[in-house]
């Protein structure tokens, strides 16, 4: 007996290489499709919307963190309070539609929701919010889960929002 009626070559194909979009034409002909919506699905045409957007506020973030006086402000109060917050900390990521940032208190970093932000000034409110709770948590160990603690951090960094935006606004009486 041998083993002639099984597969006559132990050798399997090689597996097909999923189709990459290899070529400028090929690239150009897969954007093409992404934004007019043909020959994709809705779910490919919102990752790449979703990938689009991130790459976006990545960009607003990496200006704001260098030229933002408020932004820069904070951050470098932080570091003086031993809380240096690396750039990889701040992050864009996709969020559901109900907040436009957020913080994370272990590790100490922010997230900023791409795509929820109608302008640069929008994004920088936003981020100047989450790093006055950051430098909050880092300076008087704020406890999260205690209701109290936490509203009290809301009231100082809504003081600090009005006393800014009263400042910007400088009242002509
Ligand atoms: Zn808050």
């Amino acid at each position: 007996m041998d083993d002639s009626e099984k597969s006559s070559s132990s050798r399997q194909p090689p597996p097909p290489t999923p189709a990459q979009p290899t070529s400028a034409f090929e690239r150009w002909r897969r954007k093409a499709m992404l934004v007019t919506g043909l020959g994709v699905t809705e779910e490919e045409r919102l990752e790449d919307l979703r990938m689009h957007q991130t790459r976006q506020c990545e960009k607003t973030k990496t200006y704001l963190m260098n030229y933002s006086p408020p932004v820069v402000f904070m951050l470098q109060h932080l570091k003086l309070s031993g809380c240096e917050v690396p750039p990889q900390n701040i992050l864009c990521a996709p969020c559901d539609w109900s907040r436009a940032g957020g913080f994370s208190p272990d590790p100490g970093a922010v997230v900023l929701c791409s795509g929820h932000f109608f302008s640069q000034k929008h994004m920088e409110s936003t981020l100047v919010h989450e790093l006055v709770h950051m430098y909050d948590h880092c300076k008087f160990k704020v406890d999260w889960s205690n209701l109290r603690h936490h509203a009290c951090s809301e009231v100082r960094v809504q003081r600090l929002e009005i006393s800014s935006s009263a400042e910007a606004s400088s009242p002509a009486s």
